[in-house]
């Protein structure tokens, strides 16, 4: 009854995200199987879910960790082939072998295979939210380019997707029967803290998430509200949709994922768990509803439903973000990459918390607008902002940037 099976290409596959998409994956074997499997560098998981899934294909981006790749996979007994590189990561993604791209690395580091995954029309299940920041325009353009079908696994994105009226397979914002969408956020481990009691705020704090389970970056992004900066891009992009018709709202339970408004005043919302296989069995199973191992929702259980507004004084990279879709060009990618570069320094306390939103508006400020949407230009300016930030990160001193 399930049609022809679909072949599976998981981008990330060490990840949260890709534990998630394997697990529901592993509930269908009649539907999915999996084609190719890829990692920063863990080989050593990496060649655990081999051995689980015995994909056609195996790759590490980081070519330095090809051979001990190739090797386990070997010893292993296994007949997967060992690739590595971040090209051969991109051509995984247009291969004909594979049908089904689940787009799950980490940063914008993942933009190649996305676009790649795009333009060679594939079911693209897309988790990789900065890649959407970086290059928005080149990604839509492709999926329109290449006939693909983009499924939004970002809950947010998802939600809306659900609730939105599709055309030609996606789901678009432009119809004129939609008034706005709603965004909703969790508001992270920090909702309702005072800016002076997010100063000492350690990463293990920072990760460890209300509601959510989830990597750490996106979970320190998450705790700063930067998640929802980038979400507003990413809704941007994906739906066709300007700032002034994107609101968000904070709601603590998690449990509305988002919600769209129609001109008849009607709000169509979408609920569930907070668990990622929901999404993932979305984009799997689209158009079809498939079982995806969530419990239901125990509405008398959860009681209520909370909406706050966001403290955009305690937490500015919400605002910083919409500053930068308002700019356009090149400034979202700028954002971007001073975040991960942020993100990265904060997890190693080398920035305190505070420093994280300082540091993105100083490079801001530093870098140039850029209206180009050409892919070289825009990695230029994903790696030039990296540059300054890495920079202005050496020279910042105070005491709300370092950690105590
Ligand atoms: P994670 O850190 O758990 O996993 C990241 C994966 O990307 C790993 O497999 C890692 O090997 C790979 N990776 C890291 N750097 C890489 C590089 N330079 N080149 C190639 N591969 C690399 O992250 P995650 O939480 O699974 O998030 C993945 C993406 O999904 C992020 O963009 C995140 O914002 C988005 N997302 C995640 C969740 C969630 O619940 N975890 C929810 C919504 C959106
Ligand atoms: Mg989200």
């Amino acid at each position: 009854m399930a049609g022809p099976l679909k072949r599976i290409a998981l981008f990330g596959a060490t990840g949260s995200i890709g534990a998630s998409t394997l697990d529901v994956v592993a509930r269908h074997p009649d539907r999915f199987v999996v084609d190719a499997l890829t990692a920063h560098s863990k080989v050593d998981d990496l060649v655990a879910l081999c051995a689980r899934f015995r994909p056609r294909v195996a790759a590490v981006a980081d070519a330095a960790h090809y051979a001990a790749l190739r090797d386990a996979l070997a010893a292993a007994d296994l007949p997967t082939q060992a690739m590595a590189g971040h090209e051969a990561l991109a051509e995984i993604a247009a291969d004909a072998h594979n049908d089904t791209v689940v787009a799950a690395i980490v940063g914008a580091a993942g933009v190649a295979s996305t676009l790649a995954a795009a333009s060679a029309g594939k079911r693209l299940l897309l988790a990789n939210k900065e890649s959407v920041v970086l290059a928005g325009e080149l990604l839509m353009a492709a999926v329109a380019a290449g006939a693909a079908t983009l499924v939004p696994i970002d809950s947010e994105h998802n939600a809306i997707f659900q609730c939105l009226p599709h055309r030609g397979g996606n789901a678009d914002a432009r119809d004129a029967s939609v008034r706005r969408i709603v965004l909703t956020a969790s508001g992270g481990p920090f909702r309702g803290w005072s800016r002076e009691r997010l100063a000492g705020v350690t990463p293990e704090q920072a990760c460890a998430h209300p509601n959510w389970s989830m990597g750490r970056k996106i979970s320190v992004d998450s705790a700063s509200l930067m998640n929802k900066g980038l979400e507003v891009i990413e809704a941007h992009h994906l739906f066709g949709v300007g700032t002034e018709r994107i609101e968000v709202v904070v709601h603590p339970q998690s449990t509305i994922h988002s919600l769209v408004e129609y001109v008849d005043g009607s709000m169509l919302a979408q609920l569930g768990q907070p668990d990622m296989r929901t999404t993932l069995a979305v984009g799997l199973g689209w158009p079809e509803r498939i079982e995806a191992g969530v419990a239901p929702l125990d509405l008398v259980a959860i009681g209520r439903l909370d909406f706050e507004t966001p403290d955009s004084a305690a937490f500015p990279a919400l605002g910083l973000a919409f500053e930068a879709l308002r700019a356009g060009g090149s400034t979202p990618a700028v954002l971007n990459a001073a975040n991960e570069i942020a993100v990265s320094a904060f997890l190693q306390r080398r920035l305190a918390f505070l420093g994280i939103p300082a540091l993105i508006e100083r490079t801001m400020e530093r870098l140039p607008h850029l209206p180009s949407a050409s892919l070289a230009d825009r990695l230029a300016a994903d790696a030039e902002a990296r540059r300054v930030a890495a920079s202005l990160l050496a020279t910042m001193a105070d005491a709300t940037v370092r950690p105590a």
